[in-house]
């Protein structure tokens, strides 16, 4: 994968994880987070993508502690920008690194 397209994946996630601190925000509002389980967006870098994942709430957090750290569903991580750092049923919390995770982290 060239530095762009790699620059390309970590703003598309970076904008995903926007859209779905919106929907949690909106969940939370709703039923007061106490479900524990969140169903957010699929952070991949991949085009198209709308899976849709069930998360646990401490899982979630993890992932928004770190501006490197997204979940994606199983099967959706890119090995060349980022690695699985923790599974779950359908999801895998994921590191970037290199570009990608300069991009995402926005220094780039
Ligand atoms: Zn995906």
């Amino acid at each position: 994968m060239s530095a762009s397209r790699a620059h390309q994946a970590g703003k598309r996630e970076a904008n995903l994880r926007a859209i779905n601190e919106r929907v949690v925000e909106a969940i939370e509002s709703l039923d007061g987070g106490t479900s524990g389980l969140f169903t957010i967006i699929c952070e991949c870098a991949l085009d198209n993508c709308s899976e849709m994942l069930v998360v646990p709430r401490a899982v979630l957090e993890r992932a928004r502690a770190s501006a490197v750290q997204f979940i994606v569903a199983n099967g959706h991580v890119l090995a060349d920008v980022e690695h699985g750092i923790e599974h779950g049923e359908d999801w895998t919390l994921v590191a970037k690194h290199g570009a990608a995770a300069a991009s995402a982290a926005g220094e780039t």
